[in-house]
């Protein structure tokens, strides 16, 4: 007996391709494990919810979010790059580092500035 795939378009037409034997999908309309997640709705609602959320986060909780993503993929870098592929991934996260601290450094230079211009206001004006 020949099986034919379970698939139905949206039309409502199924697909009449042959199977393997003991698949219902023909290899057309089989699940890909390599098939970008990006065409995955839920994966596609996950990115859009976080993006929402970090847009209105604090500069803090986006550097720890910024970590926090690094570090996830920091195990599957290691596991599969290879020395060439590790490389780009290494000097990406020394970037990171160095323009968060930077970043940081900066705001508390200009914290620093506010809070000895408001005190030598109150000084003069005393
Ligand atoms: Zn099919």
């Amino acid at each position: 007996m020949v099986h034919e795939c379970e698939h139905f378009y949206e039309t409502g037409r199924k697909c009449h391709r042959i199977t393997k034997r003991g698949e219902a999908l023909c290899p057309g309309h089989r699940p890909n494990p390599r098939r970008s997640l990006h065409d995955e709705p839920a994966f596609m609602r996950e990115v859009a919810v976080l993006a929402e959320h970090l847009r209105t986060a604090g500069d803090d909780d986006l550097f720890c979010a910024l970590q926090d993503a690094l570090a996830a993929i920091l195990p599957a870098i290691e596991r599969k790059a290879s020395r060439a592929g590790y490389l780009p991934f290494a000097r990406a996260s020394v970037v990171v580092c160095i323009a968060v601290e930077r970043i940081i450094r900066s705001r508390e230079r200009r914290n620093a500035a506010a809070a000895n211009a408001a005190q030598q206001q109150a000084r003069g004006s005393r």
